[in-house]
């Protein structure tokens, strides 16, 4: 279960804590709540795992600023779903040692916790895969539905799974998987636990090894899966597929699969966040006169009101018309930049007339100034957007 208290809160540290502070204070909740140090104490173990999700997310900067930017919506969401980088939680404490190993490597000595109690034989989880799945600002405006095929291991059919015949309890550690060594020097006796060489910890050796896979217990192979991406995803957001990744050796649990969104650029928009930009060419006569145009927009073409005189560079804003925010569902708006298009390749008539309007218009409207960088179009379109 992943927690919803604030990750800041429960580490003890702020927004603006160095990564080194918060990784002191992981340490510390850490060695505080440790299992070796808390047995049978289930409350140690929720905050233990509750300060290795905090940790996670916050000793990551990316999450980090998903987090600051969305809270848990951002790094966690329905479904499984995360932004870039997403916290899935942890299914238990061993999982946060292999994930944290560093942290704690200092503290309790090589792989974090004494490896041993209920821990038993070692199985080979199968690994995750990672699959890009492109998709069209259409496709991330609407949420979609896509047919994915990926490459993976899977049981191998001939021994199905176990790497072959007469598997055998291991005689060199008792099917525990692993053996203990007693030395003696000066400091008096150690006694190391380590993985047992003869079957690599597993506890279980193969007679005879199945020729298929080669005792691996696994071939290549492919499954096909449906992928929902909700509406409002961006590139490196990614959907997290529960064991459909490799499986283990021998049997082990599978790995997961990550779907990770790649946002096709378009021809058209530019995205800023929930909110796309496009440019619309008009008329010099549409924009002296004013009037209605025709845009494209996400879900087809709508109708624009253009006021008269309106200036090049003018930006419209078209509410609702942007990309659905992946946390709240409200979507953001279309940003229209109008730039008015001086006429080339004029007819007889059309010259006829500008030359009149020439005329009509002489001595009006006599402008100068210098030209003000921050009225320029940048400076407008962070007013829009709310920079
Ligand atoms: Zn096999
Ligand atoms: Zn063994």
């Amino acid at each position: 279960m992943a927690t919803n208290r604030d990750y800041y809160e429960i580490l003890g540290v702020t927004k603006s804590s160095s990564a080194d502070e918060i990784k002191k204070a992981y340490r510390k909740m850490a060695m505080k709540y440790h299992p070796d140090k808390n047995p049978d104490d289930a409350e140690a173990e929720e905050k233990f795992k509750e300060a290795a999700e905090a940790y996670s997310v916050l000793s990551d900067s990316q999450k980090k600023a998903q987090y600051d930017r969305f809270g848990h919506a951002g790094v966690r969401g329905q479904g499984g779903f995360g932004g870039q980088g997403g916290f899935s939680g942890f299914s238990s404490t061993d999982d946060i040692f292999s994930a944290f190993g560093d942290v704690f490597g200092d503290i309790f000595g090589g792989g974090g916790r004494s490896r041993g109690r209920n821990q038993g034989p070692r199985v080979h989880r199968g690994e995750d895969l990672q699959v890009k799945l492109k998709l069209t600002l259409e496709e991330i405006a609407t949420g979609v539905n896509k047919k994915i095929t990926v490459k993976n291991m899977k049981n191998c059919q001939t021994c199905t799974g176990t790497g072959g015949t007469g598997v055998q309890t291991c005689q060199s550690c008792n099917g525990s998987g692993e053996v203990r060594q007693v030395s003696r020097s000066i400091f008096g006796q150690f006694v190391n636990i380590g993985a047992c060489s003869t079957c690599q910890g597993e506890g279980k050796v193969i007679k005879q090894k199945c020729s298929t896979c080669y005792g691996e217990g696994r071939t290549r192979g492919e499954t096909s899966i449906n992928v929902k991406m909700p509406a409002g995803v961006s590139t490196g957001s990614y959907l997290t597929i529960r064991s459909e990744g490799n499986v283990g050796l021998r049997g082990g649990p599978s790995g997961d699969i990550l779907v990770v969104v790649e946002e096709i650029e378009h021809d058209i928009f530019t995205r800023y966040g929930d909110d796309i930009k496009m440019e619309k060419y008009i008329s010099f006569a549409d924009a002296a006169l004013g009037g209605e145009i025709r845009v494209p927009t996400l879900g087809g073409t709508a109708k624009l009101q253009i006021s008269s005189g309106t200036q090049t560079n003018k930006i419209l804003r078209m509410r609702g018309k942007g990309i659905p925010s992946l946390n709240s569902g409200k979507s953001g708006d279309q940003l229209v930049e109008i730039i008015v298009e001086t006429p080339t390749k004029l007819s007889g008539r059309e010259k006829e007339l500008l030359e009149e309007l020439r005329v009509l218009r002489q001595g009006k409207e006599e402008k100068h100034s210098k030209h003000k960088n921050d009225n320029g179009f940048f400076g407008k379109l962070k007013e829009e957007l709310g920079l």
